[in-house]
């Protein structure tokens, strides 16, 4: 493995080193939280809204999180990275085994390698029913709506289904026709007037740090901004649309459900340069 993984409790390791026992619910249930974070020329963006994020995620599964340990276990993980340039960063924390304590890691390894090619041609993008209305996350914490858990498998399976399909990604849609997110992204568009993103809360999906910190940019540089519950035809009407995350960051989605969409050269530059994105 070519990167650096740093352990709580242990500090640096082997990048291939065992760090997860065979019994860890985090392994056997998918039972814990994480962070994906971007690195950049030795500084993490937005790093305190990421600790911020999963100290959220840890209460709601109710695994001690000790936000000062992590973010030195993170600056001992980053000062080990020796590459100039962007890498991805993950921060997991698992339940343990029955009895046992938590374990969490940082690992900090290249882009993946999709990403350059992603940011430069654009996104390809189907819709798929996520099979739940959007509002099947009010009032029931145990569905753990908008918690970042380790149970990925599902958002991974529409990928590979897009890539199935011939596409990049997915956007998810509810049962009753609401646009939500995509499996590791949330969604932004332009409809000429504001920057939209769907609504968080009882629809269940993850408040993004990128779309966050995009909304905040822009408005402070004069831009309207609103969270919207949306329709695909909606998306279909945009200007831009674009998947918002942590690492690959804002890309523009050049076609949706197999319909070519014109890029819009000079907002996307602006949407990508808030976002920190800038090239
Ligand atoms: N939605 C889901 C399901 C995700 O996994 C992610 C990314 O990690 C996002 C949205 C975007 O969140 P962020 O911008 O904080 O990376």
């Amino acid at each position: 493995m070519h990167g650096v993984v740093a352990v709580l409790g242990v500090g640096l390791v082997e990048p291939g080193a065992p760090v997860i026992r065979a019994d860890d619910a985090g392994v056997t249930r998918g039972d814990g939280c994480f962070e994906g974070c971007r690195l950049r020329d030795g500084v993490i963006d937005k790093l305190d809204r990421h600790l911020a994020r999963m100290t959220r995620s840890a209460a709601a599964l109710e695994i001690p999180f000790d936000a000062s340990a992590w973010a030195a276990l993170v600056a001992e993980a980053v000062a080990a990275w020796p590459e100039p340039g962007e890498a991805a960063v993950k921060l997991l924390l698992t339940r343990g085994p029955v009895g046992g304590a938590p374990s969490g890691f940082v690992s900090i390894g290249p882009l993946p390698a999709d990403y350059p090619r992603q940011r430069r041609e654009g996104l390809r993008i189907i819709t798929l029913p996520r099979g739940t209305a959007s509002d099947a996350y009010a009032a029931a914490p145990w569905l753990l709506g908008g918690v970042k858990t380790l149970s990925y498998a599902v958002n991974m399976a529409a990928q590979r289904e897009a890539v199935r399909r011939g596409a990049d990604d997915v956007i998810l849609v509810s049962a009753d026709g609401a646009v939500l997110e995509a499996p590791t992204s949330s969604v932004v568009w332009w409809d000429g007037a504001r920057l939209h993103t769907t609504p968080t809360g009882p629809s269940g999906i993850l408040a993004s740090t990128t779309q966050r910190l995009l909304f905040e940019r822009a408005e402070a540089a004069g831009w309207q901004t609103a969270q919207t519950a949306a329709t695909v035809d909606d998306l279909h009407a945009a200007q831009v649309v674009w998947l918002v995350a942590s690492v690959r960051g804002p890309v523009d989605v050049v076609a949706l459900d197999g319909k070519a969409r014109a890029r819009v050269p000079e907002v996307d530059a602006e949407v990508r340069r808030l976002a920190g994105f800038g090239g």
